[in-house]
């Protein structure tokens, strides 16, 4: 697809989704926070919903916990024009409190729609919920932070790599020193995302097609 396309596409979409009342975080929202940023980035954060400045101004990151992610980004030569920005849930939760399941699943088509016309290389998902939506696994941020992992969204096999919530790093020294050391493996990840050939690992290949007693043979 050419690159205006796929611009229109994303925009087009952004404008589908400003008006969703699929989920009850559309009576309390200002707005709809879609997503800011390249719209063909190879690296894209995922966090978790839009808080109280996000919802007012209608962009991801962009109270405390944004300003802390504008400095690591600028640590490894990047910013917000050159990566993809956006959150789990397109709405803000009254109070900030914790998505609910039946919230998350009606916004996920949302994000894999916008993953699968953005193609990032990179998914950096940053904190639990994020993490654990985009995995589909059930392990928290703690045990599986800076370690990255082939998955594959629809038709598109990318690399995610989990990151701590800058929000939470905020008050937290010893998790901020992990973000950032985890931060700075960033622009390798990026540089290996590109020359590795699109397969999936091994641990998440399908089932091999021949029964495994037709080893024996060799
Ligand atoms: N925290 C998030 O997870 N997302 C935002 O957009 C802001 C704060
Ligand atoms: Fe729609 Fe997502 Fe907002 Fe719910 S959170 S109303 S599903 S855009």
């Amino acid at each position: 697809m050419a690159a205006a396309e796929q611009l229109t596409e994303l925009e087009l979409f952004a404008r589908q989704v400003a008006g969703c009342t699929k989920c009850r975080l559309a009576e309390g929202r200002t707005q709809v926070v879609f997503g800011v940023g390249d719209p063909h980035a190879d690296l894209m954060f995922v966090g978790e919903a839009p808080g109280f400045h996000e919802d007012k101004q209608g962009i991801p990151f962009v109270g405390q916990a944004g300003k802390l992610l504008d400095k690591l980004l600028a640590g490894i030569g990047l910013d917000r024009g050159s990566v993809y920005i956006a959150n789990v849930l397109k709405c803000r939760p009254p109070g900030n409190r914790d998505p609910v399941p039946e919230e998350k699943e009606a916004c996920e088509p949302y994000l894999f729609r916008q993953v699968e016309l953005i193609r990032p290389k990179v998914i950096a998902s940053l904190g639990n919920h994020a993490t654990k939506q985009l995995s589909g696994k059930e392990i928290g941020i703690t045990r599986v932070h800076g370690q990255e992992q082939r998955i594959r969204l629809g038709a598109l096999d990318v690399l995610l790599y989990p990151l701590y919530h800058p929000a939470a790093a905020l008050y937290t020294p010893a998790m901020l020193k992990v973000l950032e050391e985890d931060f700075a493996r960033l622009p390798d990840l990026l540089g290996r995302a590109e020359v590795e050939a699109p397969a999936p690992t091994p641990h998440l290949a399908p089932v091999a097609a021949e029964p495994a007693v037709q080893l024996g043979l060799f």
